[in-house]
Order: structure tokens, then C-alpha cells, then sequence
């Protein structure tokens, strides 16, 4: 599996494509705007057809480009606990740039913490990770050891909680038990900024020690 990311408009948030060039599939996380066009130009360079958008949570900046997705009947996946996000985005417009257009996204598949999504032919481990927002999942792919996180956690430090539906506290319970049990050596692609790793964190954090 190669897996490609790219910092997207209107703020620098990532978007991210599994590819497994074998099966000439891919599955795209997260639809920040411009993700669609990204994502088509990754699919013919790579012979792919993209089978599935798995949408880290419901902010904004992660779902913008969503609607293209759906147009093009690409199945959608989210968490029911950011329903409201994805069927009414302009809720969230005061957290966003004034004169954005936000289209509702139409999730096909609703995941939650514990499911197992088959897809390129591997084993995708949903973990529930809420604090930065009630639907901020996971996506852990052991065969690859990478996990990519949405805005729990970034390389030195974690997603907002101030935002409505975010809680420290809960945050925090998040990361200790879903993102700091997987294995040390698993390679976090957080929402915004670079890569990092789950020791990284677990030793350094200065927010969440493990
Ligand atoms: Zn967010």
C-alpha cells in the first residue's frame, strides 16, 4: 500500500490517499477543498478507481470538497455523532471564512469505534476518538502500521477542544486509550502538520503523556 498526502486549502488541512496499485484501487481520508481534484489526479496517475472517502470527522475544513465526492457516487464514511456537521456544514461558518460555500455531505456508511473496514484488501481498524469534536475517528491500518488520526493529535501537540463538542478532559481519555495503545512503532498522519509517531508522542506530547 503507498500511502500520499497533501495540504489542501483554505487552511492547510491534509488530505491523504491509500493506494494499492495491485487491485488499482485507492480510498481517500478526509475532503479539505481541492481534495477532489487532487484525489482524481492521484487515481490516474496511479491507474485507480477510488472505492471509498473516509471523513475523520465533520469540521469544515476536512469535509469542503465531500459534495464532489458524492456527485461522483463514491461512497462516503463518517461518524454518526457529527451527523449535524455533515448534513448542515454552515452551522460551523462562524468557525469559518466568511463567504465560504459549505454544501452538506451525504454519508453512505456510518463507522463507529471497533468496526473493521475491508478495503484494498486489508483490515481497517475504526477507533472512536471524540474530544476535538463527538465524531473524530480513527483509521488504523495494522499491515502498514499507520493510523491516520483526523485532529486528535498532531506531532507535538492535540486538536482543539474549544471548539462546540470538544472537551479536554475527554480528549485526553481519547488519546491515552485509543491512539497511545496502538503499537510504539505505528506512524500517525494527523489532520494538519507532518507525521509523526505514537512513541514520539507518548514521550514528548506536552500536552498527553503517555
Ligand atoms: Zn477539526
Amino acid at each position: 500500500m503507498i500511502i500520499e498526502s497533501q495540504e489542501l486549502p483554505p487552511i492547510g488541512t491534509n488530505a491523504f490517499a491509500l493506494i494499492e496499485p495491485q487491485l488499482k484501487e485507492c480510498v481517500i481520508i478526509d475532503a479539505p477543498a481541492e481534495a477532489y481534484d487532487w484525489a482524481t489526479r492521484i487515481a490516474e496517475q496511479y491507474g485507480c478507481k477510488i472505492v471509498a472517502l473516509i471523513l475523520t470527522h465533520g469540521h469544515w475544513d476536512h469535509i469542503l470538497d465531500g459534495h464532489r465526492f458524492a456527485a461522483a457516487e463514491i461512497p462516503i464514511y463518517g461518524h454518526q455523532a457529527d451527523t449535524e456537521m455533515f448534513e448542515a456544514p454552515a452551522r460551523m461558518s462562524s468557525y469559518a471564512i466568511p463567504g465560504l460555500e459549505m454544501l452538506p455531505v451525504p454519508i453512505t456508511h456510518w463507522i463507529e469505534g471497533g468496526d473493521i473496514v475491508e478495503l484494498l484488501g486489508a483490515k481497517m481498524e475504526i477507533r472512536h476518538v471524540p474530544g476535538h469534536c463527538p465524531g473524530n475517528i480513527l483509521v488504523y491500518i495494522e499491515s502498514e502500521a499507520a493510523t491516520i488520526v483526523g485532529d486528535v493529535i498532531f506531532a507535538g501537540s492535540v486538536g482543539r477542544y474549544d471548539l462546540p463538542g470538544g472537551d479536554f478532559d475527554v480528549l485526553k481519555q481519547s488519546i491515552q486509550t485509543q491512539v497511545y495503545s496502538l503499537p510504539n512503532e505505528t506512524t500517525i498522519y494527523p489532520g494538519h502538520g507532518g507525521q509523526t509517531s505514537v512513541i514520539q508522542e507518548k514521550v514528548s506530547n506536552p500536552f498527553v503523556r503517555g
